[in-house]
């Protein structure tokens, strides 16, 4: 690791792997030999739109992604599809089934609300979300146009382990926090999206994979760039697409190749969690109360016994060189966001931090 960069385990924006940026930093004032930036030159010329293709196919081959689905590189982050979904899935008057195991959830299906009448499948408020009901338990609608339903939860550390099965409903998932992090059976979905700025990417960019029977029946009055066979018919570049993030989102999928995969992600991602959760269920000054069957691989919420001590443990952690420790407001505590781009080395640092820390003030 370059000496004046430090162990950065934010939620998002994230880490970003080191080779990427360093490889951006050489590239930056002249890119392919033209000259200048990537930023400068046209998203309709020969360079870029080659970059964007072989970007693509790099992506699709991480996923295994299969012909009958569309990639979309698109603007607005993960926020604007909680609301493009029901604006490409349904007419007025229809109905979809929410999921609700944590805030983005949540916030998913208000913005749905605008549009649709949401049926909440299962909600597991109750429980602060640390849990998710079996499927069997969900109050799926025969009549929903899709279900929707947030694979990992990013606040709350709280991640399926295995596809639900909702039988012939096209399946919907925000995967912001957890695609690239493992293979994935992309033709159990109907749609899946993800903001970029946790394992792909910069903020801003929006990636969505669609099957294509799902195109085309957009209401009349969706805006085109929300349009996901407008977007689709012009390969994403119907406006002037984020150029910059999506040609670092190129360069992450360089470097997951370069790294062996989704496969050799699953492991190091399995590995580092692991690891964490051990340290933290070994001790009684740390806790995760997140069952243990959907604990996140991908976020790591943890409290301290004694909350008048995350100051210290914040302030500490950080000169220790661990950054961004500190847990979200709802839920409170630590969270350590361990990321693709987050090395194993980053883990093994915070858990020898965490060790001696509780020696010292547990
Ligand atoms: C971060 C995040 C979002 C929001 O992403 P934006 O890019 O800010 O729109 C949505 N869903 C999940 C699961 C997230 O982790």
């Amino acid at each position: 690791m370059t000496a004046e960069r430090i162990f950065n385990f934010a939620a998002g924006p994230a880490a970003l792997p080191e080779p990427v940026l360093v490889r951006a930093q050489a590239e930056l004032l002249n890119w392919k030999g033209l000259g200048m930036s990537v930023m400068e030159v046209s998203h309709r010329g020969a360079d870029f739109v080659a970059y964007a293709e072989q970007s693509e196919l790099n992506f699709r081959s991480l996923l295994s992604i299969p012909d009958n689905y569309k990639v979309l590189f698109l603007p607005g982050g993960a926020t604007l599809q909680f609301a493009s979904v029901p604006l490409n899935l349904t007419q007025p008057g229809d109905s979809a089934d929410y999921v609700l195991t944590g805030s983005w959830g949540k916030k998913a299906k208000s913005e749905a609300e605008r549009y649709i009448t949401v049926n909440v499948a299962a909600d597991t408020a109750a429980s602060s979300y640390t849990t998710i009901p079996p499927v069997a338990e969900w109050a799926l609608s025969p009549d929903a146009k899709y279900v929707h339903y947030t694979p990992n939860e990013t606040i709350h550390g709280v991640e399926f382990h295995d596809i639900p099965d909702v039988g012939d409903t096209p399946l919907v998932a925000d995967m912001s926090s957890t695609i690239l992090s493992r293979p994935l059976d992309i033709a159990r979905f109907g749609v899946i999206y993800a903001g970029a700025q946790k394992n792909i990417g910069p903020a801003g960019l929006g990636i969505v994979i669609v099957r294509d029977d799902l195109l085309g029946h957009a209401r009349r009055e969706t805006p085109g760039i929300v349009d996901f066979k407008t977007m689709a018919d012009s390969d994403s570049m119907w406006n002037t697409p984020p150029t910059f993030a999506w040609y670092l989102a190129g360069l992450v999928f360089d470097w997951l190749i370069e790294e062996g995969g989704v496969q050799a992600m699953e492991q190091r991602n399995s590995a580092k969690a692991a690891k964490l959760y051990a340290c933290i269920d070994a001790s009684d000054f740390y806790t995760n109360r997140v069952d243990v069957h959907c604990r996140s691989r991908m976020n790591v919420p943890f409290t301290l016994k004694d909350p008048s001590l995350d100051q210290r443990f914040l302030e500490e952690s950080k000169a220790a060189g661990l950054a961004n420790l500190k847990g979200h407001r709802m839920v409170g505590g630590m969270r350590a966001s361990i990321y693709n781009a987050v090395p194993e080395a980053a883990v093994d640092a915070l858990i020898g931090f965490m060790q001696d820390f509780e020696k010292r003030v547990g």
